[in-house]
């Protein structure tokens, strides 16, 4: 079923594309040595060349390249083999060059593209127009001085992908799905971090409304969406603008707009401008750039799972794909799934990640980087269950105490004296004084009132303060009673 807004006149469709500005995951800046680490002091990670010099020239950091062409291959695209830096040029106080660095007519990666995930269990597939290297520009700091600005060019010259998605989008939840696909493959790649609350990954998003089965209208672009649910958030306050501009007879103007999160509304910030504003013409202190196929298949070959194979093989180890899902969203959270599962049974251990340690780290307020249990010891854990030193009931309290201690189960089953009780000699004694000190019960329950059985296994389990083995329990009273 299609997603609509209901107007005045009817319902409407929602189109969307995105274009992604990720910043490359490099110790070095595309076209500097300078540092790109995050929160550095302003202004102390800038080399001749990211400050725009006269006269300095640039020169291109290949683990950017390679990280680019990663991304392309991990978004099943077009290798360009051949490609171009193209000079756009525009002012901005925060770009000292005077235009930027970037890829126009002949980006490095063409075509390809991204399967979502919808809450209703289906997928889509979204065409991926092309990515291209470029420049990421200094910042502007507004808001250090009541008359000045100021400029930190730590950013200046940090390689960022833009990667731009085909207009293939139809609601805001598959703009969310396919954000926070993009952001799990460059994880899984490591080509980006994807920590949007610091800026590596920002939104333009795209938007347009139409009839169905007309082409394509105006579009608008909301400009630096910084988080998933603004983006959903946005595309919807900006259809429901547009919406309203057609029904009361108006048209839309192709514009740039901001997201106002705080009103949950957008705003004019600029007529768009067209490309042959920019005259764009190639960087003549840059030859093109040329790679080997061999070398592409070089990086082909060394690339990671990603996330729908490793989904799929999980699926192949007995778990349901909802489960196969929520365990592969995060790396962190597959590899420590993977510890835990490693030689055991797969779906016993999701069950104890999805459940009680992720209850853990919500109660904790942790996370699965830095997790309250090691995988290791919840592994041990799962071990001592199936060779039966611990029951459920008292592997739940080993987890916790191992929530709170950090021991591992080993060390906490003995400390506490947690073993189970295994002996059925040991058991039988105990459930024969059950049985002794009520048998008017007993007497009742050889009278036909057969549920009492539960009144006798749950005696017994509590004089062994829960360490008795479920099932020799169960036995023992069975045998005694009759
Ligand atoms: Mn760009």
């Amino acid at each position: 079923m299609s997603f609509t807004l209901e107007g005045r006149t009817g319902p409407w469709e929602i189109v969307v594309g995105l274009e992604v500005h990720a910043q490359v995951t490099s110790n070095a800046k595309l076209f500097s040595g300078a540092a790109t680490a995050f929160g550095a002091e302003p202004n102390t990670q800038v080399s001749f060349v990211d400050a725009g010099f006269p006269g300095m020239l640039p020169v291109i950091n290949r683990e950017c390249v390679a990280q680019a062409v990663r991304t392309g291959l991990g978004l099943k695209a077009q290798i360009n083999l051949w490609s171009r830096f193209d000079r756009k040029n525009y002012f901005y106080a925060d770009l000292p060059q005077g235009y930027q660095i970037s890829q126009y007519a002949h980006p490095i990666v063409g075509e390809g593209k991204i399967e979502i995930e919808l809450q209703d269990g289906s997928t889509k597939t979204i065409g991926i127009t092309r990515l291209h290297l470029e420049q990421d520009a200094g910042k502007s700091l507004h808001d250090q001085h009541p008359t000045k600005s100021y400029i930190d060019l730590n950013r200046s010259g940090v390689a960022l992908m833009e990667i731009v998605s085909e207009p293939d989008m139809r609601s805001p939840e598959e703009a969310g799905a396919y954000l926070t696909k993009l952001r799990q493959i460059l994880r899984y790649l490591g080509t980006c971090d994807g920590n949007m609350d610091e800026g590596s990954m920002r939104a333009d998003v795209n938007v347009s409304v139409r009839k169905s089965g007309e082409g394509y209208r105006t579009r608008c672009e909301v400009k630096n969406v910084n988080s998933i649910r603004f983006v959903m958030q946005a595309v919807e306050a900006e259809a429901r603008r547009q919406i309203e501009v057609w029904e009361e007879g108006g048209t839309v103007e192709q514009e740039t707009r901001l997201f106002d999160t705080g009103r949950g509304v957008t705003r004019s910030m600029r007529s768009k401008e067209d490309a042959h504003d920019y005259r764009y013409f190639p960087d003549p202190d840059l030859p093109p750039l040329v790679i080997e196929q061999s070398w592409v298949e070089q990086l082909k070959a060394s690339l990671p799972e990603l996330p729908d194979e490793r989904r799929a093989r999980y699926v192949a180890m007995g778990l349901s794909p909802y489960d196969a899902h929520v365990l592969t969203l995060e790396k962190e959270t597959a590899a420590y799934f993977e510890t835990v599962a490693k030689g055991r049974d797969a779906k016993i251990a999701a069950n104890w990640v999805m459940g009680d340690l992720f209850a853990a780290i919500n109660r904790t307020k942790t996370s699965i980087a830095e997790p309250p249990i090691k995988a290791e010891y919840l592994g041990t854990l799962l071990d001592l269950m199936k060779d039966g030193t611990l029951s459920g009931t008292l592997a739940k309290a080993v987890f916790e105490a191992m929530v709170e201690t950090g021991k591992s189960p080993g060390a906490i089953v003995e400390e506490r004296g947690l073993r189970q009780v295994t002996d059925a000699g040991a058991i039988e004694r105990i459930v024969a004084g059950v049985l002794e000190s009520n048998a008017d019960k007993v007497a009742e329950y050889k009278s036909g009132k057969e549920k009492l059985f539960g009144f006798f296994v749950g005696q017994t389990m509590k004089a062994m303060q829960g360490k008795g083995n479920p099932a020799l329990v169960n036995d023992a009273v069975k045998k005694l009673l009759g």
